[in-house]
C-alpha cells in the first residue's frame, strides 16, 4: 500500500518505519527541512531503542523515504496519516493549526480517492473539521467530485518502547462509519494483527475520546499515588509497602502506581489539559481531571521543597548532582520533564547543577544553551564530583545499582534525594547516607545515629 505520513516526530517516524518494515511504501514528509536533511544523512532527530536500525534498513530498501514536498506526499498516499504536533494553545485547548494546515494541503493536491487518518491526538470533533477543510479546498478548486474518507486512528505508542509498540500494538482503534475506510485500515494494519484481532472499530467521536480517556486514566493513577505518597509522609507510613499492598489486587494491578515527582512528557500534561478544556466547551466541569493536573503541578515541586528544607533555604552557591533529565527512562525527551522544574527552581535559589543523563544531554543543551550554573557531565560519576548532594530524577536502569562507596567519596556529604524511590531506605542509612525519598520515612543515617 502507498502510505504518506505528515509529520516526522515520535509518532510519524516510528509509525512510518513500522509500516515500511511490513512492506508498505511509505513517504514521510515534514516542514522542517533540517530534520529531513539529517534523516537523509542518517541522523535520527530522536532517540528510541531499536529505531535507528529500523529506519536505516527500510530507508536503504527504498520502502521508507523522507521529503519536504507535501504535495508529492498527497499524490503518493492511498492512506495519508496526519501525525503532526497538537501542542496546547494558551488556554490549554489543543492547537489544531498544524493538523488543519495538513488538511488544507491534502485538499489542494488530492487527485484520487484517499483515506485520511488522524493519528495525532485531537479533540472530539476534529475529524469533522478535517473533513470540512478538505471538502472546502476541493470546492474552491472545482474538484468536489473527488471522494475521500477521514478516519480517527489514535496512536498509543509509549516513548521509550515506541518501536515495539508500533510493531506489536496492543490495540488498533479505528474510528469510522465508512465500510470502505474500515476495509482500507484493516488492510493497512493486517501485518500487525496476525497474532490476535487487535482492531477495535467504533464511531469517530468515540475513537477520538478513547485516546484522551486512556492518557487521562494513566495520569489519574499517577496523581492518585502521589497523593497517597504525600499522605503517607504525613502519617508515618511507607508508600512502597502500600503500593505492594494495593497492587496485588488484580482490580488495581501493579502498573502505573509508582509514586514519584510527577508525570511529564509531551502527552499526559497537554492531554489532561485539553480534555478539561473540551469538557468546559460543552459546559461540563471535569473536576477529577482538574485535581489530577493540580496534584501533578505540585508534585513536580516536592523534591525542591525537600532539598530547600534540608538546607534551611540556604541553597545559594550549593552544587547538586542530578541523575536523569528525560521525563522518563529510554527517551531523550525533556518536554515538561520534572527535571526542568527542579533545575529551574535550584537556579532561582542560586544553586548549581551538574547533570548526567544517558540520552537527554543534547536536548538539554539545546534547550538551555550554555549557562554557568549548568554542567553537563560526561558520566554519572563525574556529575557527583564535589556536589553537596545527589538528586535522582529519572529512573534509568543505569542508576539503580551505583557504587555507593564511590558516591560517598565524590559527594561532599553522603546525602541523596531520590524522586523515584530506587533504593531501600534502611540499607542506605546503614551505609551512612541520609536518604530522602518520596512517601517514605527518612531513617537516621548510621553515622549520625552513633
Ligand atoms: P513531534 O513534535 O515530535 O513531531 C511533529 C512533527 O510535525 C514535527 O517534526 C513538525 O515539524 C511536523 N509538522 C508540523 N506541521 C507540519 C505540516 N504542516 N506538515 C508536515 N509536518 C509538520 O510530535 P509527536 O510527539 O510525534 O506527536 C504527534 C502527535 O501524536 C501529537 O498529537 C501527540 O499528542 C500524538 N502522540 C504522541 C505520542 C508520543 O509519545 N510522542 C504518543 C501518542 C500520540
Amino acid at each position: 500500500m502507498n502510505v504518506s505520513v505528515f509529520g516526522i516526530g515520535y509518532v510519524g517516524l516510528v509509525q512510518g518505519a513500522a509500516l515500511a518494515q511490513v512492506g508498505h511504501d511509505v513517504l514521510c514528509v515534514d516542514v522542517d527541512a533540517a530534520k529531513v536533511q539529517a534523516l537523509e544523512d542518517g541522523t535520527l532527530p530522536i532517540y528510541e531503542p531499536g529505531l535507528k536500525a529500523l529506519v536505516r534498513e527500510n530507508h536503504q530498501s527504498g520502502r521508507l523515504r523522507f521529503g519536504t514536498d507535501l504535495a508529492a506526499a498527497v499524490r503518493h498516499g492511498d492512506v495519508q496519516l496526519i501525525a503532526v504536533g497538537t501542542p496546547p494553545d494558551e488556554d490549554g485547548s489543543a492547537d489544531l493549526k498544524h493538523v488543519l494546515s495538513v488538511a488544507q494541503t491534502i485538499g489542494e493536491h488530492l487527485q484520487r480517492h484517499a483515506t485520511i487518518v488522524d493519528k495525532s491526538t485531537v479533540p472530539v470533533g476534529t475529524a469533522d473539521l478535517v473533513r470540512e477543510c478538505i471538502a472546502q479546498a476541493l470546492a474552491d478548486t472545482q474538484r468536489s467530485d473527488l471522494t475521500f474518507d477521514v478516519v480517527s486512528n489514535p496512536e498509543f505508542l509509549k516513548e521509550g518502547c515506541a518501536v515495539e509498540d508500533c510493531l506489536r500494538p496492543d490495540r488498533i482503534i479505528i474510528g469510522t462509519d465508512s465500510p470502505r475506510a474500515e476495509e482500507v485500515m484493516r488492510e493497512l494494519y493486517e501485518p500487525f494483527n496476525r497474532n490476535r484481532d487487535k482492531v477495535i472499530v467504533m464511531d469517530v467521536r468515540s475513537a477520538e475520546l478513547t485516546k484522551y480517556a486512556a492518557n487521562c486514566m494513566l495520569a489519574t493513577k499517577i496523581s492518585f499515588m502521589n497523593e497517597m505518597a504525600n499522605l503517607a509522609e504525613k502519617l508515618g507510613a511507607d508508600i512502597e509497602k502500600v503500593r505492594h499492598g494495593i497492587g496485588s489486587d488484580p482490580r488495581i494491578g501493579y502498573q502505573f502506581i509508582y509514586p514519584g515527582i510527577g508525570y511529564g512528557g509531551s502527552c499526559f500534561p497537554k492531554d489532561v489539559q485539553a480534555l478539561i478544556h473540551t469538557a468546559e466547551a460543552v459546559d461540563f466541569d471535569a473536576r477529577l481531571l482538574k485535581a489530577v493536573e493540580s496534584r501533578n503541578h505540585e508534585q513536580k515541586t516536592t523534591l525542591f521543597r525537600k532539598i530547600s528544607e534540608h538546607f534551611n533555604g540556604a541553597l545559594q552557591g550549593k552544587t547538586f548532582a542530578l541523575w536523569g533529565l528525560s521525563f522518563k527512562p529510554n527517551t531523550d525527551d525533556i518536554r515538561q520533564a520534572p527535571s526542568r522544574v527542579l533545575m529551574e527552581a535550584l537556579w532561582r535559589a542560586g544553586a548549581n547543577v551538574q547533570a548526567y543523563d544517558p540520552k537527554a544531554m543534547e536536548e538539554t543543551q539545546r534547550h538551555y544553551g550554555a549557562r554557568d550554573d549548568l554542567t553537563l557531565a560526561g558520566t554519572k560519576e563525574a556529575a557527583l564530583k564535589n556536589a553537596d548532594a545527589l538528586i535522582i530524577v529519572t529512573e534509568w536502569a543505569l542508576f539503580r545499582a551505583p557504587d555507593f562507596d564511590l558516591l560517598k567519596r565524590q559527594l561532599k556529604q553522603p546525602l541523596i534525594f531520590d524522586g523515584r524511590n530506587l533504593f531501600e531506605p534502611q540499607r542506605l542509612s546503614s551505609r551512612g547516607f541520609t536518604y530522602i525519598s518520596v512517601g517514605r520515612p527518612t531513617p537516621v543515617a548510621a553515622s549520625d545515629a552513633s
